[in-house]
Protein backbone atom coordinates (compact mmCIF):
# COMPACT_ATOMS: atom_id res chain seq x y z
CA UNK A 1 0.00 0.00 0.00
CA UNK A 2 3.13 1.89 0.75
CA UNK A 3 4.30 1.88 -2.67
CA UNK A 4 1.41 2.80 -4.34
CA UNK A 5 0.84 6.26 -2.37
CA UNK A 6 4.09 7.13 -3.05
CA UNK A 7 3.65 6.42 -7.05
CA UNK A 8 0.53 8.36 -6.80
CA UNK A 9 3.09 11.38 -5.00
CA UNK A 10 5.82 10.64 -7.44
CA UNK A 11 3.15 11.45 -10.44
CA UNK A 12 1.59 14.61 -8.54
CA UNK A 13 5.28 15.65 -8.25
CA UNK A 14 5.49 15.57 -11.95
CA UNK A 15 2.37 17.11 -12.10
CA UNK A 16 3.18 19.77 -10.03
CA UNK A 17 6.77 20.25 -11.92
CA UNK A 18 5.49 20.12 -15.07
CA UNK A 19 2.91 22.90 -14.57
CA UNK A 20 2.60 25.21 -11.81
CA UNK A 21 6.34 25.30 -10.69
CA UNK A 22 7.68 25.30 -13.95
CA UNK A 23 5.20 28.62 -14.84
CA UNK A 24 6.01 30.21 -11.70
CA UNK A 25 9.56 29.95 -12.57
CA UNK A 26 9.12 30.91 -15.87
CA UNK A 27 7.64 34.15 -14.74
CA UNK A 28 9.77 34.91 -11.68
CA UNK A 29 11.75 38.16 -11.46
CA UNK A 30 14.27 37.05 -9.48
CA UNK A 31 15.90 34.77 -11.79
CA UNK A 32 17.51 37.40 -13.22
CA UNK A 33 19.52 38.59 -10.56
CA UNK A 34 21.13 35.14 -10.11
CA UNK A 35 20.53 33.34 -13.47
CA UNK A 36 22.95 30.63 -12.53
CA UNK A 37 20.94 29.67 -9.97
CA UNK A 38 17.80 30.25 -11.74
CA UNK A 39 19.44 27.87 -14.28
CA UNK A 40 19.94 24.53 -12.29
CA UNK A 41 16.62 25.53 -10.52
CA UNK A 42 15.60 24.59 -14.20
CA UNK A 43 17.48 21.26 -14.79
CA UNK A 44 16.35 20.56 -11.41
CA UNK A 45 12.37 20.65 -12.12
CA UNK A 46 13.45 19.09 -15.71
CA UNK A 47 15.39 16.42 -14.19
CA UNK A 48 13.08 15.62 -11.34
CA UNK A 49 9.82 15.93 -13.61
CA UNK A 50 11.40 12.97 -16.09
CA UNK A 51 12.33 10.86 -13.24
CA UNK A 52 9.28 11.50 -11.02
CA UNK A 53 6.93 10.20 -14.01
CA UNK A 54 9.46 7.01 -14.94
CA UNK A 55 9.61 6.54 -11.25
CA UNK A 56 5.98 6.84 -10.50
CA UNK A 57 5.65 3.69 -13.34
CA UNK A 58 8.27 1.95 -11.75
CA UNK A 59 6.57 2.03 -8.32
CA UNK A 60 3.76 0.81 -9.79
CA UNK A 61 5.02 -2.37 -11.18
CA UNK A 62 7.19 -2.81 -7.99
CA UNK A 63 4.49 -2.89 -5.39
CA UNK A 64 2.62 -5.75 -7.31
CA UNK A 65 5.94 -7.98 -6.70
CA UNK A 66 7.18 -6.53 -3.23
CA UNK A 67 6.19 -4.84 -0.14
CA UNK A 68 9.81 -2.98 -0.27
CA UNK A 69 11.04 -0.45 -3.84
CA UNK A 70 14.76 -1.95 -4.23
CA UNK A 71 12.86 -5.65 -3.24
CA UNK A 72 10.16 -4.85 -6.03
CA UNK A 73 12.33 -3.44 -8.37
CA UNK A 74 14.91 -6.23 -8.46
CA UNK A 75 11.78 -8.50 -8.96
CA UNK A 76 10.57 -7.28 -11.96
CA UNK A 77 13.29 -8.73 -14.65
CA UNK A 78 12.51 -12.49 -13.47
CA UNK A 79 8.38 -12.19 -11.97
CA UNK A 80 7.24 -9.77 -14.53
CA UNK A 81 4.69 -12.27 -15.22
CA UNK A 82 3.26 -11.78 -11.67
CA UNK A 83 2.12 -7.84 -12.70
CA UNK A 84 -1.81 -7.26 -12.09
CA UNK A 85 -3.46 -4.64 -14.06
CA UNK A 86 -1.53 -1.99 -11.91
CA UNK A 87 1.64 -3.16 -12.64
CA UNK A 88 1.20 -3.80 -16.32
CA UNK A 89 -0.10 -0.02 -16.36
CA UNK A 90 2.96 1.22 -14.34
CA UNK A 91 5.40 -0.40 -16.53
CA UNK A 92 3.90 0.45 -19.93
CA UNK A 93 3.86 3.79 -18.23
CA UNK A 94 7.85 4.07 -17.78
CA UNK A 95 8.78 1.69 -20.90
CA UNK A 96 6.83 4.10 -23.22
CA UNK A 97 7.37 7.29 -21.86
CA UNK A 98 11.44 6.06 -21.41
CA UNK A 99 11.99 4.72 -25.10
CA UNK A 100 9.91 8.04 -26.03
CA UNK A 101 12.04 10.05 -24.38
CA UNK A 102 15.24 9.17 -25.64
CA UNK A 103 14.24 8.48 -28.74
CA UNK A 104 13.34 12.05 -29.09
CA UNK A 105 16.10 12.97 -27.08
CA UNK A 106 18.63 11.32 -29.57
CA UNK A 107 16.51 12.29 -32.99
CA UNK A 108 16.59 16.19 -31.95
CA UNK A 109 20.03 16.08 -31.13
CA UNK A 110 21.06 14.52 -34.15
CA UNK A 111 19.16 16.86 -36.39
CA UNK A 112 20.53 20.15 -34.12
CA UNK A 113 24.20 18.22 -35.50
CA UNK A 114 23.16 18.12 -38.71
CA UNK A 115 21.93 21.49 -39.10
CA UNK A 116 24.99 23.24 -36.99
CA UNK A 117 27.23 20.91 -39.50
CA UNK A 118 25.93 22.36 -42.55
CA UNK A 119 25.89 25.93 -40.98
CA UNK A 120 29.16 25.54 -40.59
CA UNK A 121 29.82 24.46 -44.19
CA UNK A 122 27.77 27.58 -44.96
CA UNK A 123 29.63 30.14 -43.21
CA UNK A 124 33.33 28.76 -44.33
CA UNK A 125 32.48 29.11 -47.57
CA UNK A 126 30.72 32.76 -47.13
CA UNK A 127 32.76 34.31 -44.72
CA UNK A 128 36.64 35.51 -43.71
CA UNK A 129 38.56 35.24 -40.73
CA UNK A 130 38.33 38.65 -38.44
CA UNK A 131 40.81 39.12 -36.13
CA UNK A 132 40.43 42.08 -34.25
CA UNK A 133 43.17 43.58 -32.12
CA UNK A 134 42.89 43.53 -28.74
CA UNK A 135 44.84 45.46 -26.06
CA UNK A 136 47.79 42.20 -24.93
CA UNK A 137 46.45 40.10 -22.13
CA UNK A 138 42.50 40.47 -23.37
CA UNK A 139 42.79 38.19 -26.48
CA UNK A 140 39.90 35.68 -27.00
CA UNK A 141 40.48 32.78 -28.12
CA UNK A 142 37.24 32.00 -29.87
CA UNK A 143 37.84 32.73 -33.70
CA UNK A 144 35.84 35.46 -35.43
CA UNK A 145 34.36 34.90 -38.70
CA UNK A 146 32.99 37.62 -40.62
CA UNK A 147 29.86 37.65 -42.78
CA UNK A 148 29.66 40.75 -45.23
CA UNK A 149 25.96 41.40 -44.96
CA UNK A 150 24.36 45.13 -43.75
CA UNK A 151 22.47 43.32 -40.80
CA UNK A 152 23.92 43.45 -37.62
CA UNK A 153 24.16 40.45 -36.27
CA UNK A 154 26.08 38.53 -33.85
CA UNK A 155 26.05 34.89 -32.91
CA UNK A 156 27.59 32.27 -31.61
CA UNK A 157 27.95 28.97 -33.59
CA UNK A 158 28.84 26.39 -30.88
CA UNK A 159 30.43 22.82 -31.14
CA UNK A 160 34.06 21.32 -30.41
CA UNK A 161 35.57 24.24 -32.62
CA UNK A 162 32.81 27.09 -32.22
CA UNK A 163 33.10 30.22 -34.25
CA UNK A 164 31.69 33.72 -33.12
CA UNK A 165 29.97 35.19 -36.34
CA UNK A 166 29.73 39.04 -36.96
CA UNK A 167 28.35 40.88 -39.93
CA UNK A 168 29.65 43.69 -41.60
CA UNK A 169 26.53 45.67 -40.52
CA UNK A 170 27.74 44.92 -37.19
CA UNK A 171 30.81 46.01 -37.41
CA UNK A 172 29.97 49.71 -39.19
CA UNK A 173 27.80 50.09 -36.05
CA UNK A 174 30.00 49.54 -33.10
CA UNK A 175 32.74 51.83 -31.71
CA UNK A 176 35.31 49.24 -30.31
CA UNK A 177 34.46 48.66 -26.45
CA UNK A 178 31.45 47.93 -27.96
CA UNK A 179 32.41 45.38 -30.52
CA UNK A 180 34.91 43.63 -27.27
CA UNK A 181 31.70 43.57 -24.99
CA UNK A 182 29.56 41.67 -28.46
CA UNK A 183 32.54 39.55 -28.27
CA UNK A 184 32.95 38.55 -25.21
CA UNK A 185 29.35 37.81 -24.61
CA UNK A 186 29.43 35.38 -27.80
CA UNK A 187 32.76 34.21 -26.44
CA UNK A 188 30.90 33.24 -23.20
CA UNK A 189 27.97 31.30 -25.21
CA UNK A 190 31.11 29.44 -26.70
CA UNK A 191 33.42 28.82 -23.51
CA UNK A 192 30.05 28.01 -21.13
CA UNK A 193 28.99 25.24 -23.91
CA UNK A 194 25.36 26.99 -23.35
CA UNK A 195 24.08 24.94 -26.27
CA UNK A 196 24.86 22.22 -24.23
CA UNK A 197 22.66 23.63 -21.04
CA UNK A 198 19.58 24.61 -23.76
CA UNK A 199 19.44 21.68 -25.66
CA UNK A 200 18.04 18.91 -23.00
CA UNK A 201 15.07 21.38 -22.62
CA UNK A 202 14.56 21.75 -26.55
CA UNK A 203 14.93 17.55 -26.52
CA UNK A 204 12.17 17.92 -23.70
CA UNK A 205 9.59 20.51 -25.67
CA UNK A 206 10.29 18.66 -28.86
CA UNK A 207 8.92 15.46 -26.79
CA UNK A 208 6.14 16.73 -25.60
CA UNK A 209 5.35 19.16 -28.80
CA UNK A 210 1.79 18.84 -27.42
CA UNK A 211 2.36 20.62 -23.78
CA UNK A 212 3.16 23.93 -22.68
CA UNK A 213 6.12 23.17 -20.23
CA UNK A 214 8.56 22.18 -22.66
CA UNK A 215 7.86 25.66 -25.21
CA UNK A 216 8.26 27.59 -21.87
CA UNK A 217 11.03 26.23 -20.51
CA UNK A 218 13.55 27.01 -23.68
CA UNK A 219 11.73 30.16 -23.65
CA UNK A 220 13.42 30.58 -20.05
CA UNK A 221 16.63 29.21 -20.37
CA UNK A 222 17.56 30.78 -23.54
CA UNK A 223 17.07 34.14 -22.06
CA UNK A 224 19.01 32.87 -18.65
CA UNK A 225 22.02 31.70 -20.50
CA UNK A 226 21.88 35.19 -22.64
CA UNK A 227 22.18 36.71 -18.85
CA UNK A 228 25.09 35.10 -18.03
CA UNK A 229 26.74 36.00 -21.55
CA UNK A 230 26.01 39.58 -20.53
CA UNK A 231 27.50 39.01 -16.98
CA UNK A 232 30.58 37.76 -18.56
CA UNK A 233 30.61 40.74 -20.97
CA UNK A 234 30.20 43.07 -18.29
CA UNK A 235 32.59 41.47 -16.33
CA UNK A 236 35.08 42.18 -19.13
CA UNK A 237 34.17 45.86 -20.91
CA UNK A 238 31.85 46.84 -17.86
CA UNK A 239 27.79 48.22 -18.37
CA UNK A 240 27.82 50.93 -20.78
CA UNK A 241 29.70 49.42 -24.14
CA UNK A 242 27.38 46.18 -24.08
CA UNK A 243 24.76 48.54 -23.26
CA UNK A 244 25.03 50.98 -26.30
CA UNK A 245 25.85 47.83 -28.10
CA UNK A 246 22.50 46.32 -27.18
CA UNK A 247 20.57 49.46 -28.31
CA UNK A 248 22.38 50.10 -31.31
CA UNK A 249 22.39 46.35 -33.03
CA UNK A 250 18.49 46.23 -32.15
CA UNK A 251 18.05 49.81 -33.79
CA UNK A 252 20.44 48.61 -37.15
CA UNK A 253 18.41 45.09 -36.90
CA UNK A 254 14.98 47.14 -37.12
CA UNK A 255 16.21 49.48 -39.81
CA UNK A 256 17.25 47.08 -42.07
CA UNK A 257 14.05 45.04 -42.09
CA UNK A 258 15.50 41.97 -39.59
CA UNK A 259 13.32 39.60 -38.13
CA UNK A 260 11.12 41.56 -35.33
CA UNK A 261 8.84 38.57 -33.32
CA UNK A 262 7.71 40.00 -30.28
CA UNK A 263 9.23 37.27 -27.99
CA UNK A 264 12.56 38.94 -29.59
CA UNK A 265 12.11 42.55 -28.71
CA UNK A 266 10.78 41.21 -24.81
CA UNK A 267 13.94 39.08 -24.74
CA UNK A 268 16.03 42.49 -25.55
CA UNK A 269 14.29 44.57 -23.68
CA UNK A 270 14.48 42.29 -20.62
CA UNK A 271 18.54 42.18 -21.19
CA UNK A 272 18.92 46.18 -22.08
CA UNK A 273 16.86 46.92 -18.52
CA UNK A 274 18.44 44.18 -16.70
CA UNK A 275 22.18 45.71 -17.17
CA UNK A 276 21.42 49.17 -16.71
CA UNK A 277 22.57 50.81 -13.59
CA UNK A 278 19.35 51.13 -12.05
CA UNK A 279 19.11 47.17 -11.98
CA UNK A 280 18.88 45.37 -8.67
CA UNK A 281 22.00 43.30 -7.90
CA UNK A 282 22.62 40.36 -7.77
CA UNK A 283 20.79 38.05 -4.96
CA UNK A 284 22.56 38.30 -1.42
CA UNK A 285 24.31 34.92 -1.52
CA UNK A 286 22.04 33.11 1.52
CA UNK A 287 19.34 33.22 -1.12
CA UNK A 288 21.39 31.81 -3.95
CA UNK A 289 22.64 29.29 -1.82
CA UNK A 290 18.29 28.57 -0.71
CA UNK A 291 17.68 27.66 -4.20
CA UNK A 292 21.02 25.44 -4.68
CA UNK A 293 19.47 23.22 -1.83
CA UNK A 294 16.38 23.26 -2.99
CA UNK A 295 17.28 22.06 -6.90
CA UNK A 296 19.31 19.37 -4.88
CA UNK A 297 16.42 18.40 -2.76
CA UNK A 298 14.38 18.48 -5.46
CA UNK A 299 16.66 16.01 -7.79
CA UNK A 300 17.74 13.60 -4.54
CA UNK A 301 15.12 13.33 -2.26
CA UNK A 302 12.08 11.26 -4.07
CA UNK A 303 15.25 8.68 -4.61
CA UNK A 304 15.98 8.52 -1.04
CA UNK A 305 12.53 8.28 -0.05
CA UNK A 306 12.00 5.29 -2.57
CA UNK A 307 15.21 3.49 -1.07
CA UNK A 308 14.17 3.55 2.02
CA UNK A 309 10.77 2.09 1.72
ZN1 LIG B 1 23.85 35.65 -26.74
Amino acid sequence: MLLHIEAVCLAALTALLAGPASAGLARARWTARSPRAALVLWQAVGLGGGLGVLSAGLTLAAADLAGQWVAGVAAVPGQWRRFGPAGWFGMGITLGVGVYLVSATATSTMRILADRRSHRHRLALISTPLEPRWPAGREMGTPVRLVDHPHAVAYCLPGFRPRVVLTRGALDVLDAAELEAVLAHEQAHARGRHDLVIQPFIAWAKTFPFLSPGRRAVGAVTLLVEMLADDAAVRRCGRAPLHSALHKLRDQHLAVGGADTDAWRRQLRTRITRISAEAPGALPRPMSALIYGAAFVLVVAPPMVLLFS
